[in-house]
């Protein structure tokens, strides 16, 4: 007989993973590799030392390593705040009447609220072993900015953050965190860049975007000595450190004898997700199961669902490598919708992949009833969720439903990223019936498509 399984579940420290699983080195084939912009050849390692850390560098172009050790470094930090509980969402089930066994990975229970900390914590920690004194970064809705600041703040480095104004306006608390954490946050554009010079110039009174914050972080870490750029997801290295999540994650369901039919995550740039179905896409590739994985992005800003597999920028500033990826184009301009950490135009080059070689199942959701979720869900498993986390809520509950109409007993996975206290606006709107439904038509696309490079 099945143990019964308790609501959640935490593992030892002992257990958290000692090695990162390096999702590529399972892959029978590999994303096509970044280039250059400037020579339209192959990025280097020495090309991407530039802007960022040597390390990083070393994980983002290795394929063929399946485990990378974690350093004790690292991991020493990541005690602070991990392993993170699996919890068996009983009382979802309840209310979908579902005979589906949800279960969910909670990343929310750190100060940053969010599952970015896992990266940050090995980013800043190889900043510092290289000797570098400080780094930058960007950061729209915060979460990023503020996983960052932490994590400078427990190794020594001196941090700036480039936030997009309209945001920083927005979201006063989250800078202070930052602050309290000793990142300098500076409002983009600013004037202390050649790049934010100029649109302030160009654009006075603009409230920014995140294309403008990367190019100002970028410049800023080229011309400082010591310094280099940090960035959050879509890059392999990222989604590498995120799969503490997934072998946390199938760690604790081997216990109980539990295997995931389905797992489902929220796609921004791919990291969480990426790491979340990191063991089991492996086991997949290896022929082992029949797990189905699925993204859930917002209609918004779909970019796996409704986007082109080519050739981008990997920001609207045209200044990072160009990269093989599901996209809808840097120069797509998503709506104002609420889940800020998923409107960005592009995916992860290994998702994207996986993507095209029919491993991933994306679907896109509007917010209106992704709220809708996130308010369900967090009256009866009492955890408020952050917009984007809500996107995998409703997939899930989605999947849940189905279960129901066939009686089919899935076990499905979903990670729930972070919390929403500082998305409390967008629950305002929706609480108040103010919250729209933003769908860019074809012709939206279409303009979005004219900035992608020409081949
Ligand atoms: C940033 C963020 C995401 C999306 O980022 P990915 O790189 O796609 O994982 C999802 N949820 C939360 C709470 C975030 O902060």
């Amino acid at each position: 007989m099945k143990r019964e399984i308790p609501y959640k579940t935490y593992l030892s420290e002992e257990e958290l993973p000692k090695s990162w699983l390096n999702l590529k080195a399972f892959m029978p084939e590999q994303h096509a590799p970044f280039l250059n912009p400037a020579t339209g050849e192959p990025c280097t390692a020495e090309d991407l030392e530039h802007v960022f850390c040597k390390e990083c560098v070393k994980q983002e172009l290795n394929s063929a390593d399946k485990l990378i050790p974690i350093p004790d470094g690292v991991r020493s930090f990541l005690r602070t705040f991990r392993p993170s509980p699996i919890v068996r969402a009983y009382f979802l089930e309840k209310e979908l009447n579902t005979p589906a066994e949800i279960y969910y990975k909670f990343e929310g229970n750190n100060t940053s609220g969010s599952h970015k900390l896992n990266s940050a914590a090995a980013q800043a920690y190889y900043a510092k072993e290289q000797g570098l004194e400080s780094i930058t970064t960007e950061t729209g809705a915060g979460q990023w900015g503020t996983a960052l600041s932490m994590a400078a703040a427990f190794y020594g480095l001196k941090l700036s953050v480039y936030m997009v104004k309209v945001s920083s306006e927005q979201k006063p608390y989250r800078r202070e965190v930052m602050r309290t954490y000793g990142a300098d946050v500076v409002p983009s554009p600013s004037n202390t860049t050649e790049a934010g010079r100029k649109i302030l110039k160009e654009f006075p009174g603009t409230g920014g975007s995140l294309g403008c914050a990367i190019a100002e972080a970028v410049e800023m870490a080229q011309q400082t000595p010591n310094c280099r750029y940090v960035l959050g997801s879509v890059l392999d290295h990222v989604l590498l450190h995120q799969s503490v999540i997934g072998l946390e994650s199938k760690t604790a369901l081997d216990k109980f004898g539990v295997y995931p039919d389905t797992v489902i995550g929220c796609a921004g740039g791919g990291s969480n997700f990426g790491g979340l179905i990191a063991p089991y896409m492996a086991e997949r590739l290896q022929g082992k199961n029949e797990t189905e994985f699925i993204a859930a992005e917002p209609a918004s800003c779909p970019s796996m669902t409704r986007g082109k597999y080519a050739y981008d920028f990997c920001d609207s500033a045209k200044i990072t490598p160009l990269a093989k990826m599901y996209t809808l184009g840097s120069g797509f301009m998503p709506s104002p919708d609420h889940a800020g950490g998923l409107r960005y135009h592009g995916m992860s080059p290994v998702l994207s992949k996986l993507r095209d070689d029919s491993y991933i199942k994306p679907v896109a959701l509007k917010q209106t009833d992704v709220f809708a979720a996130a308010v369900r869900f967090a009256r009866c498993e009492g955890i408020l969720p952050a917009p984007e986390s809500a996107h995998a809520i409703l997939a899930a509950c989605n999947e849940a439903e189905e279960c129901r109409r066939t009686g089919r007993k899935k076990v499905i996975l979903f990670g729930l990223t972070g919390t929403g206290y500082f998305d409390l606006a967008a629950y305002k709107s929706y609480n108040e019936g103010t919250l729209k439904d933003f769908v860019p038509t074809d012709a939206d696309l279409e303009k979005g498509f004219a900035s992608l490079p020409k081949a």
